[in-house]
């Protein structure tokens, strides 16, 4: 029987098709091939991108120069614009603002290749060190409400170019899904006295059947209501609200858990296309007439990030009503995944 399940965190509901087991085999997809004569990511062509913002370098290696470790540039061609104001404005009806935001590219390797999981351990704490630093520097701009960083992975995820790449867009709005997630958890909190966050991490950990891998620092799990096929969460198992906070120990132990996850991946579903999106807490400026904005975060809120593989299409139901449905049980998903070595290069 398929079931309606619901979701604390996202207040979302998916129907879970149950009665029958489908194969990992039955969502491989074609991937698309790409060819391009020159990468404007790869070293020696800095000159192809808008100057860096944010560079990780050997001592004494000149800005905009080849000898880069990270480098993050604006992109090319933002979706949105640093410079101007939100002129918040009402159209009778209607309101609207400037497409006033940030839209910056992190090279996560001078490599030409297109996984992240292949970078040793180390590199990929740089780019995470990036993601920090970007975080920590753009939140200072009280024009933007979110920061939010997101990485896609293959030409059906939206990604053209494919050398390792992830990505910042800094909005003057708190995006809805933040907003119904920063709302559950702070409702939670005020009746519970706990984090919600950190009671899912328990009762995950109790239950194991959606787990997908653990261990002493982090927690990856099928989500019980998954929306789509092998949807995953990664949690830090320490309480923190804000990934900017964390320190390179920390960093490390993200690396460690979120390569062991995308080797999975890449294994089980041969390479799938996937996005992957940071939800950590957003800046918390006190705004006029909210002097408490989002001051309950470091209780009530918990950085995690969501790793959804694009295997299935949104079709009109789906569009129309809200309600996803997933045809791959979260438990089979995790099952499947735990069993998978997480083993390089496909
Ligand atoms: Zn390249
Ligand atoms: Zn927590
Ligand atoms: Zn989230």
């Amino acid at each position: 029987m398929s079931d309606f399940r619901w979701d604390p965190l996202k207040n979302t509901w998916t129907i879970t098709a149950n009665h029958r087991e489908r194969h990992p085999r039955e969502f491989f997809i074609e991937r698309q091939q790409i060819t391009m004569t020159t990468c404007p990511f790869c070293p020696g062509l800095e000159e192809r991108t808008p100057p860096e913002v944010f560079a990780i370098r050997p001592p004494g290696s000149p800005t905009n120069g080849p000898d880069w470790q990270v480098r993050v540039v604006p992109n090319k061609f933002p979706l949105l614009r640093i410079e101007g104001h939100l002129d918040r404005h009402t159209e009778g009806l209607y309101q609207a603002m400037q497409g006033i935001g940030a839209h910056e590219v992190i090279i996560e390797t001078p490599e030409h290749a297109p996984w992240l999981s292949d970078l040793e351990l180390g590199q990929m704490v740089r780019v995470f060190q990036a993601y920090r630093e970007r975080l920590l520097d753009l939140r200072r701009d009280k024009r933007f409400r979110y920061l939010q960083i997101f990485k896609n992975h293959g030409i059906e995820a939206g990604s053209p170019v494919p050398h390792s790449h992830s990505q910042l867009i800094a909005v003057p709005i708190t995006p809805p899904v933040l907003k119904t997630e920063l709302n559950a958890c702070r409702s939670y909190f005020q009746t519970n006295e706990r984090c919600l966050i950190c009671d899912m991490i328990a009762q995950e950990l109790t239950d194991g059947r959606r787990v997908v891998y653990s261990d002493e620092h982090f927690l990856v799990v099928t989500p019980y209501a998954s929306s789509s096929p092998f949807e995953m969460r990664l949690f830090p198992l320490q309480h923190n609200h804000d990934f900017a906070l964390q320190n390179d120990t920390e960093l490390a132990n993200f690396a460690v858990a979120l390569q062991s996850t995308l080797l999975k991946l890449r294994s089980l579903l041969r390479d799938p296309p996937y996005n992957f999106i940071l939800h950590t807490a957003p800046p918390a400026h006190p705004r006029p007439g909210l002097p408490d904005y989002w001051s309950s975060l470091a209780n009530d809120y918990h950085w995690h990030l969501e790793l959804v593989p694009r295997l299935n299409r949104i079709a009109g139901f789906e569009w129309g009503s809200g309600l996803h449905i997933n045809p791959m049980p979260p438990e089979a998903a995790a099952r499947h995944l735990r069993n998978t070595d997480p083993s390089p290069g496909l």
